[in-house]
């Protein structure tokens, strides 16, 4: 049995899916002014590894995700400048080709983390009528209004606005100032937003009498409801969706529908934090795949370095830790590279794997295990490949037959690591010699000798 921690309930429930053999999920996708940074990439993958878990126990996934390409404001609060006309004026191109640009570069990004493609990918910009449609609907069920700068829902209008994130028990932190405009609640957010006066906005449709454009949220549901149905299973995003974006896509969609739960689990990814900080996509702790590619870094070393804490809980990035990762990671694949022929599986370690990942996707119970089933020699190749259907770690693919370290060497260096640990640093240091002679350096660090074919 599959467990899931949902945010909804505060529990881990088991996994019952509506259909019988399906899970249907929405990922909330990028918002496409930028290249996404290593933070929002950290969401993704934790999305990846579980539609893997869902395929890995049977069942036949179907994965929609969004591409937000307008509406999404600076401001979570309905305030400030859309990011992609922010990202258009930053370029000096238009929010069309930004658009198109970074929507290209999040899927190359995808694809070298080694993610699967959604079943489903969906544009806001594709599905504008849709959103009307929804708009329309809410306004007609009175759970919306008009103000003079858009359509605004009513979160009064529903019994239960902001339940999974506990929303009418919060107060608002003293002495905060709420620019009300012409809201009634504090909490009423923008379904559609107009066009202001003399503003030059580069997308806009016509609805509602006026020129405007989509409130964030509204495409979620839109999208979901269009490609998923009234209700269905899983709904993900980052932890930071939970007060705002998933609180609101749930009270416009219950209200339109008037369904109950519209999603059965919501899942949420902790944040990775940067210097304590989290990381955003302005500032200086910007970091890209790119950016760790140019450093020599493996994208895949980023994913080993995510799949080592559990999904729900934070991440400090530094590049010291992800540098380890990557030793780990070519340890990892150096030792699968030489299971002896012979080996025979044990398959209670399968189990314990299946438990684990079935276990709120506890992927550093997952990792710890394949390594100690490598230790006692109970692994073979094609339990690894079994795992790796879930890991995504490429764990049999090696670069070039230079990344296995030979026999003799791995021999040399537990002879070297066996005198260091009997302080004989002669001995040690000519088998370093020895070592080196053979084409291979060897690095003292913390936790044990790294060795590599040097370049
Ligand atoms: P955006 O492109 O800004 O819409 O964000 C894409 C996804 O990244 C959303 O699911 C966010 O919740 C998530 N996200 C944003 N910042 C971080 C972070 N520092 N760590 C993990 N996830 C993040
Ligand atoms: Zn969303």
């Amino acid at each position: 049995m599959l467990y899931l921690y949902n945010s909804r309930t505060k529990e881990k429930d088991a996994f019952v899916p509506i259909y019988d053999h399906h899970a249907n999920m929405y990922t909330c996708g990028p918002t496409v002014y930028n290249y996404a940074h290593v933070g929002n990439l950290r969401t993704y993958i934790f999305e990846d590894i579980l539609r893997r878990v869902l395929k890995y126990n049977g069942y036949k996934v179907n994965h929609v995700m969004n591409i937000t390409d307008v509406g999404h404001l600076t401001d979570d609060a309905d305030q400030g400048e859309d990011k992609m006309e922010k990202g258009a004026k930053r370029e000096g191109k238009t929010a069309w080709e930004i658009a198109t640009f970074y929507e290209k570069a999040f899927k190359t990004d995808m694809a070298l983390l080694n993610m699967l493609e959604p079943t489903t990918w969906c544009r806001a910009t594709d599905h504008i009528d849709e959103q009307i449609a929804m708009v329309t609907m809410l306004l007609e069920k009175g759970h919306a209004y008009k103000t003079t700068d858009g359509i605004y829902f009513d979160t009064t209008s529903i019994p239960d606005y902001g339940e999974m994130a506990n929303i009418q028990n919060q107060e608002l932190a003293a002495g905060s100032r709420v620019d009300m405009g012409e809201k009634k609640n504090i909490h009423d957010f923008a379904l559609w937003k107009f066009t202001k006066e003399g503003e030059n906005r580069q997308m806009e449709w016509v609805a509602f009498e006026k020129k405007g454009f989509p409130g964030w949220h509204i495409e979620c549901s839109a999208m979901a409801v269009k490609y998923l149905g009234e209700q269905f299973d899983i709904h993900c995003g980052g932890i930071d969706h939970i007060p705002v974006h998933h609180t609101n896509e749930i009270a416009q969609t219950e209200a339109v529908t008037e369904k109950k739960p519209w999603v059965k689990y919501w899942l949420h990814g902790e944040f990775l934090l940067i210097e304590k900080d989290k990381m955003a996509k302005s500032g200086d702790n910007f970091i890209t795949l790119q950016t760790l590619e140019e450093k020599g870094i493996d994208p895949l070393a980023y994913r080993y370095f995510l799949l080592q804490a559990h999904y729900r809980k934070q991440v400090h990035f530094t590049f010291e830790a992800l540098e380890a990762a990557s030793q780990g990671l070519k340890r990892l694949k150096n030792t699968i590279a030489r299971i002896p022929e012979e080996t025979v599986k044990d398959m209670s370690v399968a189990g314990a794997f299946l438990e684990a990942i079935n276990d709120d996707v506890n992927t550093p119970e997952a990792l710890a295990l394949l390594w100690k089933g490598l230790k006692d020699n109970v692994i073979t190749k094609e339990l690894v490949t079994d795992f790796d259907k879930v890991l995504g770690l490429k764990l049999l693919d090696l670069e070039t037959k230079e990344d296995v370290i030979p026999e003799n060497i791995q021999i040399l260096v537990e002879k070297r690591k066996q005198a260091r640990s009997e302080k004989n640093w002669a001995l040690g240091d000519s088998l370093r010699d020895e070592i080196t002679e053979l084409g291979y350096d060897i690095e003292d660090t913390p936790d044990g000798q790294r060795v590599h074919k040097r370049t």
